[in-house]
């Protein structure tokens, strides 16, 4: 077995504060007291926002609640086609398709169903990413809080595109 060499450090004599951790607890809660008057009365360099009041304006990269984008006709974009619900990590998108009868190809499908169960969701964006239709994307919608855990399967209603997609808080998009 090697031998190893140990060296005795002389530190001297440890105060007795230190001893009973007063000195560092006296320490911090100086440090703990400075922030506090200075976010009192100062307001110079503060980190923090006064959220819900105060929002923080986020990239248009943000990856927040999905939206189901609309034609011009308000139907979805969505041909049903699962490569979201394939490539989603967290299985958290559920699709069943039916045949769209409105369609001017034959068989084109779209969603008769279209959920995501967004506490299981990850917020990848992979589903995005898989869209060959652009019919999925995210917006900066990120204030999400249910008291059941059903509430958090969202479907196509409450996911499908309001109103002209300018007036979304758009946020992860595919070539964008
Ligand atoms: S963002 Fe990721 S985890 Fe969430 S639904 Fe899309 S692919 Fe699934
Ligand atoms: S959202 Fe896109 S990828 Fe998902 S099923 Fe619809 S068309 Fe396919």
């Amino acid at each position: 077995m090697k031998n190893v060499a140990t060296v005795n450090v002389d530190r001297g004599p440890i105060p007795w504060t230190e001893r009973i951790y007063l000195g560092p607890i006296v320490r911090g809660l100086g440090v703990t007291l400075r922030h506090f008057l200075r976010n009192v009365f100062g307001k110079r360099d503060v980190a923090t926002i006064e959220w819900p009041e105060v929002k923080r304006q986020y990239s248009e990269r943000l990856r927040g609640r999905h939206i189901l984008t609309t034609k011009d006709d308000g139907s979805l974009r969505c041909v049903a086609c699962y490569m979201c619900e394939t490539a989603c990590p967290a299985n958290c998108i559920t699709i069943v398709a039916e045949e769209d009868p409105e369609a001017p190809v034959e068989w084109e499908k779209r969603p008769l169903l279209y959920e995501i169960d967004l506490l299981r969701c990850v917020f990848c964006g992979f589903c995005v990413d898989a869209c060959p239709k652009e019919a999925i994307i995210m917006s900066r919608q990120h204030e999400m809080a249910f008291s059941e855990r059903s509430e958090a399967v969202v479907g196509i209603e409450e996911l499908r595109q309001k109103g002209p997609i300018e007036d979304e808080d758009l946020g992860y998009r595919p070539y964008f």
